[in-house]
């Protein structure tokens, strides 16, 4: 059975920072990207109870796709760093539990970062940002799955303003500058999400041309 190609995918998340992030990849390769705003009606969320990033990722991208009958992308995302054995991994979002807020959320969630880091040396900073992605389809068959990682180390000050979550904190040392330094095209041709979206679109270009393939 030959398979449908997918040229449109709603992006399961209401952040905007990574519908305009996923966006910037796949809608120049003549994809249409849509976020959960587009598609009107509210849906109730999924329980994010996975322990691990693909986890929560699968759990969102079949969620959203059975109750919206759309190809569904879903970016599960976090912070691990190595002096907190890995932590916020998937608590990143909600790391210090406060906050109605997006912008009061990062910021608390900033604030605890540099408080549990207190006293720990440059050379023990070392974290990454990673990001797993899942597109499903809406009767739940998983299309592909990809997962990127951003490596830097964590820094007490905040610098710059692009990006957002922990983007002012996360120093890229051999650019002398953190994630939120980078212009939006930048951060996308290094970081977890660029990696992951490009890793998803080469799959949706396979399946395309494998389609092609089957037709002619
Ligand atoms: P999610 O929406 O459950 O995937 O939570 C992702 C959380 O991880 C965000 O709220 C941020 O705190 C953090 N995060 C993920 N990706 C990034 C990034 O690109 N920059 C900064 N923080 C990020």
């Amino acid at each position: 059975m030959s398979q449908r190609p997918i040229d449109e995918v709603l992006v399961a998340t209401s952040n905007p920072h990574k519908i305009e992030e996923i966006r910037a990849v796949l809608e120049p390769l003549g994809m249409r990207v849509l976020g959960l705003d587009d598609v009107g009606g509210t849906f109730p969320e999924p329980e994010e109870d996975g322990a691990t990033f693909e986890e929560n990722a699968r759990i969102k991208a079949i969620a959203y796709a059975g109750m919206t009958g759309r190809a569904c992308l879903a970016d599960d995302s976090g912070l691990e760093v190595d002096a907190l054995d890995g932590a916020p991994g998937v608590h990143s979002a909600r790391f210090a539990g406060i906050g109605s807020t997006r912008a009061e959320r990062d910021r608390a969630n900033n604030a605890l970062l540099v408080a549990r880091l207190r006293g720990v040396p440059p050379e023990r900073r070392a974290a990454r940002f990673v990001c797993a992605m899942c597109l499903a389809e809406p009767n739940g068959a998983i299309v592909a799955e990809a997962r990127g990682a951003f490596p830097g180390v964590i820094v007490d000050e905040p610098r710059g303003s692009n990006g957002f979550g922990y983007d002012p904190h996360l120093l890229l040392p051999e650019e002398g500058r953190t994630s939120a330094e980078l212009s939006p095209d930048e951060k996308n041709a290094r970081s977890h999400r660029g990696q992951a979206t490009r890793l998803i679109a080469s799959a949706l270009q396979a399946r395309g041309a494998r389609r092609g393939a089957a037709t002619s």
